[in-house]
């Protein structure tokens, strides 16, 4: 697994400096296989691979998490 370019994020202006570090910190976390619980529903986060469809995703259960990733 590469490293997650982060840089592109940075671009959503509409998030704060806190939330997109709250963001970063847990794609990591996701990432590094911790067990991780969306704030909203309280359901397991998972990484979701890329497909021909969709870019691989960082998202829980009910989709309130739901966190596209910039990796190849
Ligand atoms: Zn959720």
């Amino acid at each position: 697994m590469s490293d997650i370019d982060t840089s592109r994020l940075k671009s959503f202006s509409k998030l704060t400096a806190k939330s997109y570090n709250d963001q970063k910190a847990l794609i990591k976390k996701v990432l590094l296989g911790r067990p991780m619980q969306c704030k909203s529903c309280r359901k397991e986060i998972q990484f979701v691979a890329k497909t021909t469809n969709s870019a691989a995703r960082v998202r829980c259960k009910a989709g309130c998490t739901d966190i596209e990733l910039d990796i190849g």
